[in-house]
C-alpha cells in the first residue's frame, strides 16, 4: 500500500492537484461497510457525510443485485426488459399521481441538462431562474447557472440568479422577506422577457443544500413557481441531494416545501454508488418532448441500473429507513438546537431528517474558520462531516440513510467534544 505522501504525489502527477480533497491531511480509505469506513492505517471512521451510499456502503442486497444482473444481461433500452419496467413502476409509485413518466440518465448533471432541454423545447423560451448560490452540475449549460462557486463559467446571459433569504440571518418580519424575494423574482422574469429570452424554467434544490440550508419564508417555492408558470415557464426540482427520503418526513424534498414541480431530477443516492439518474415528469410533458425527439441514452436505464435502483428502494422500505431518518433527525435536531442556544458562536441549527447543520457566526458575521476547525476536530475524533453555504460557515451532516440509533450518540458526542475544544 502506498503511503499517503506517495499517493498524493502520484495523484498530483496524474489527475492533478485541482480536484478537491477533504482535510488538511487527506484520508485514504481502503474499505467501507454500512456507515463505517476503514482507513489505510486500519482505523475506522464514522460516515456522517456521504449521501451516495444511501442504504449503506457495500450494501449486500445492492451488490448482489448488481453482480447477478451484470452476470445475466446488461444492455441498452432498445430491447424490451421487464426489470427496467418493474423498476420504473416502483420508482414512479413514490411520486404524486401526475408525475408518472420517467427518463433515465447516468448523472445528476445529465438529468438537469435534460430537464432544461425539455423546458426549452416545450416553452420556446431559453431564460432560466436559479438561486444565486447553487450547484446543478458539470455541463456547460449548468456551469452557466452555477454562481458563487469558484469554478464558475460566466453567468449565462439568459440566466437570472435570485438571492434565497435565510430567516435566521434576517431581522425583518417573515412576510417582508418573502415579499422582497418575490419582487426579485418578478424583476428577473421581467428582465428575461425584455431581453427576449422569455422564461423556460426555474431550477431549485428544494432544500437549498449548497446554499447552506437557509430557513426560508413559508410558501417561498410555491410562490416562485406560480410566478414562473404565469410567465410560461416550467418548474424543475433538483432532488439530487434532497430526494429519496433524505428529509425523513417525505420521499421527495419538493413535497416538504409544498412545491408541485413539472420535472424532478435525481441522482446521487439513486444507485447507492452505481451511476444512475432520472427525470420524472408528467405524461403530457413526456409526450410533447418524446414525440419530437428520438431520445436515446446508451447506458441509461439499463437492466443492471434497474436492478440496483430497485434494490435501493427495497432496502429503504424493508428497513424503514425513512421513518428512522425522521426519528433520528428529530433527536439530532433537538440536540443541535440546544447547541445553538449554548454556544454564542453558533447562530442556528439547520435542516431536517438526515440533513442537518450548524451555522457559525461571530458578532453577526459568518465564521467559516470555526466551521472548518470543527470539521477537522470531528475528523480527529474519527467522524466525517463537511460544511456548506455561501460563506462555508454551515456544518454539513448528511450521513447515509443507513445511519442507525447506535451511531447517532457517537456523532453527537464527537460534535460536543469538537465544539468544546474550539471554544477552549
Ligand atoms: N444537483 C445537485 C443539487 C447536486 O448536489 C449535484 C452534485 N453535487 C448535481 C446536481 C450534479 O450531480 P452529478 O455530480 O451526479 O452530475
Amino acid at each position: 500500500m502506498s503511503s499517503t505522501a506517495d499517493l498524493l504525489a502520484r495523484r498530483n502527477r496524474t489527475i492533478g492537484p485541482y480536484s478537491p480533497l477533504f482535510y488538511r491531511e487527506p484520508l485514504q480509505f481502503v474499505a467501507a461497510k454500512g456507515v463505517w469506513f476503514t482507513e489505510a492505517s486500519g482505523d475506522r471512521y464514522l460516515d456522517g457525510y456521504n449521501n451516495v451510499p444511501h442504504v449503506g456502503h457495500a450494501n449486500e442486497r445492492v451488490v448482489r443485485a448488481l453482480a447477478d444482473q451484470a452476470a445475466t444481461l446488461n444492455v441498452h433500452t432498445r430491447y424490451l426488459n421487464d426489470r427496467v419496467i418493474d423498476y420504473s413502476e416502483r420508482l414512479l409509485a413514490t411520486f404524486a399521481d401526475d408525475l408518472d413518466r420517467v427518463f433515465f440518465g447516468n448523472s445528476g448533471s445529465e438529468a438537469n441538462e435534460l430537464a432544461l432541454r425539455i423546458s426549452r423545447q416545450l416553452t420556446g423560451a431559453t431564460g432560466v431562474i436559479v438561486s444565486d448560490y447553487s450547484y446543478h452540475g458539470t455541463t456547460i449549460a449548468l456551469a452557466e447557472m452555477t454562481t458563487g462557486l469558484e469554478t464558475r463559467e460566466p453567468l449565462g446571459a439568459h440566466v437570472r440568479a435570485i438571492r434565497i433569504p435565510d430567516l435566521d440571518r434576517d431581522s425583518r418580519p417573515e412576510a417582508d422577506v418573502l415579499a422582497a424575494t418575490l419582487s426579485e423574482v418578478d424583476a428577473a422574469i421581467a428582465s428575461l422577457q425584455e431581453a427576449g429570452f422569455g422564461v423556460a424554467a426555474c431550477l431549485f434544490d428544494p432544500l437549498f443544500s449548497t446554499e447552506g440550508m437557509p430557513r426560508v419564508p413559508e410558501g417561498l417555492l410555491p410562490e416562485i413557481a406560480s410566478r414562473v408558470r404565469v410567465a410560461g415557464g416550467l418548474v424543475i426540482a433538483d432532488e439530487v441531494q434532497s430526494g429519496f427520503g433524505r428529509t425523513g418526513s417525505h420521499m421527495w424534498g419538493h413535497e416538504l416545501t409544498a412545491l408541485s414541480p413539472d420535472l424532478v431530477t435525481m441522482g446521487k443516492p439513486m444507485g447507492n454508488g452505481h451511476p444512475m439518474s432520472a427525470v420524472v415528469t408528467s405524461e403530457p410533458v413526456l409526450d410533447a418532448f418524446g414525440s419530437r425527439n428520438e431520445f436515446f441514452n446508451t447506458f441509461a436505464g439499463n437492466p443492471v441500473s434497474a436492478a440496483v435502483g430497485e434494490a435501493v428502494l427495497l432496502e429503504m422500505e424493508e428497513h424503514g429507513m425513512m421513518a428512522r431518518a425522521r426519528s433520528l433527525g428529530r433527536t439530532a435536531r433537538a440536540h443541535l438546537d440546544g447547541v445553538a442556544d449554548s454556544y454564542d458562536f453558533v447562530r442556528a441549527a439547520k435542516g431536517t431528517g438526515m440533513f442537518l447543520g450548524l451555522d457559525f457566526a461571530v458578532d453577526g458575521a459568518p465564521a467559516p474558520e470555526l466551521a472548518a476547525r470543527v470539521v477537522e476536530e470531528m475528523k480527529a475524533r474519527k467522524v466525517l462531516i463537511s460544511r456548506i453555504g455561501r460563506d462555508q460557515s454551515v456544518l454539513k451532516v448528511r450521513p447515509p440513510l443507513a445511519f442507525g440509533e447506535a451511531e447517532l450518540p457517537i456523532l453527537l458526542d464527537a460534535l460536543d467534544a469538537s465544539l468544546a475544544s474550539v471554544r477552549a
